[in-house]
């Protein structure tokens, strides 16, 4: 939209004395209030800012966006409205907030807090860079559902099919805030909800306390006891020790790839009356074995399988 077009438009709700519809998507800047060592692989960064009571979520894997300071320091500044994306563009590219996604872990709209749970892993990425030096009183801005939209707002994936009997739940450490955030919503559910999650960390000490209904399975992945590479825990448990239903295995069924090094791998269920839904997300090479395992050996639908890549081995995501 031309800044005319925008400036006339603006005119005329003056004078009409309207309110424009609020945008699905907000930006937030927000200071860093407290940072929580959970474990030796995850920090909460909780987030603090008066306009965190225009924030909200619709789902536990409820996504965002992050833009984070340049490495000289300097504050990502864009502009709080729904067209973000068009002063993003309109920065030259060196001057552009560096931007990763992640979940929001918790949303205290009342004290004006939201948590995201960093996964430490190095000074690789600018993400994780940040969240290994970042101080109270360290600034960043969020792009994240608004409060005041009243139509949809998409962000999240967890949509399981009413009438779902049996759940399984399967990621490496980057879908941890997701599957914990999962797993509490349905902490109180009725008895007859069958829920399996399998969770692949780095450390023994990763395996932090979830809350989960008595009933459900949570099976902890840790690679240093494990001692195998990422991603292979989690295949091999999914492969040997999930309860899936009964499919029609088709070893020699064509089954289209998802060329990962081209694209990300997102693939959401569809099927609104299956008795099994599985959410999967991780690494991206490591979710395609475990789509190929599902589809191709135990002939399970497609449509039932929500299957995202977080990120990928060996690529920057920005
Ligand atoms: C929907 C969604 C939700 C997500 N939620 C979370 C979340 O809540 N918490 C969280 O920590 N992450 C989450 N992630 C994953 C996060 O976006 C990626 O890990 C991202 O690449 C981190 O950015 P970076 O700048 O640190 O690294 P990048 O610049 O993207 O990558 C730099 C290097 O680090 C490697 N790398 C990236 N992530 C990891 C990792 N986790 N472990 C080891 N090596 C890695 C890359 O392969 C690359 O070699 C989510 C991703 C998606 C798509």
């Amino acid at each position: 939209m031309s800044s005319l077009t925008q400036t006339l438009q603006q005119g005329l709700r003056r004078l009409l004395g309207s309110r424009p519809a609020a945008s699905a998507y907000r930006l937030f800047d927000l200071v860093l209030h407290q940072r929580i060592e959970l474990s030796p692989s995850f920090v909460r960064m909780v987030f603090k800012a008066p306009e965190v009571a225009q924030m909200t979520t619709r789902a536990p894997d409820q996504r965002v966006k992050l833009f984070f300071p340049g490495p000289d320091g300097s504050l990502p500044r864009l502009p709080d409205s729904q067209h973000w994306k068009t002063a993003l563009e309109a920065l030259p590219v060196a001057r552009r907030p560096v931007m990763r996604t992640y979940t929001i872990r918790a949303l205290r709209r009342e004290a004006h807090e939201v948590d995201v749970d960093f996964v430490m892993h190095g000074v690789n990425g600018p993400a994780s860079t940040w969240a290994t030096h970042a101080q109270v009183g360290d600034r960043l801005q969020m792009l994240a559902p608004h409060l005041a939209h009243e139509g949809q707002l998409g962000g999240y994936e967890w949509k399981p099919p009413a009438g779902v009997r049996s759940v399984l739940l399967a990621g490496d450490e980057t879908a941890l805030p997701a599957i914990a955030g999962i797993l509490e919503s349905l902490a109180h559910d009725a008895a007859e909800l069958n829920v399996e999650a399998f969770i692949e960390v780095p450390l023994d000490a990763d395996c932090i306390a979830l809350q989960h209904s008595p009933a459900t399975r949570v099976h902890w992945l840790p690679r240093d006891v494990l001692r195998c590479a990422h991603g292979q825990g989690l295949l091999h448990a999914v492969s040997e020790l999930a309860s899936l239903p009964q499919g029609h295995a088709a070893p020699g069924m064509r089954l289209k790839e998802v060329d990962i090094e081209k694209r990300i791998l997102w693939e959401q269920a569809s099927s609104t009356g299956s008795a099994f839904y599985a959410w999967v997300a991780g690494e991206s090479a490591t979710v395609m074995a475990i789509r190929r395992h599902l589809i191709k050996e135990r002939g399970l639908q497609r449509e039932c399988l929500t299957l995202m890549g977080y990120w990928r081995a060996g690529r920057s995501l920005g």
